[in-house]
């Protein structure tokens, strides 16, 4: 189950549940949609892997399964720059 994490971890910016703009990567690393594909053009910082959009969970099932309220902010510049290097050239599918 998805952790929904509360906002973007590049700009702060509130991501909640229903938010149509939330990508995340494979670890669920979540950023808006303007950070992941400028910014970070679609690198992730911390896998190197790409972004798809979130799911948006339906409002009936938060109260059973609410979503995360923890910040993961900060971006990892250096991190970043390395995947960047190793990736920018690769499709996700292959990296
Ligand atoms: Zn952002
Ligand atoms: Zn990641």
């Amino acid at each position: 189950m998805l952790e929904l994490r509360p906002s973007c971890e590049a700009c702060s910016k509130p991501l909640p549940p229903n938010a149509p703009d939330a990508m995340i990567c494979t670890y669920e690393c979540t950023f808006c949609e303007v950070c992941a594909l400028t910014r970070l053009r679609n690198v992730c910082p911390n896998c190197g892997g790409n972004f798809q959009s979130r799911p948006i969970r339906p409002r009936a099932q938060l109260a059973k399964h609410p979503a995360s309220t923890t910040p993961h902010e900060g971006v990892d510049d250096s991190s970043h720059a390395s995947f960047f290097e190793r990736y920018r050239s690769t499709p996700p599918g292959e990296r």
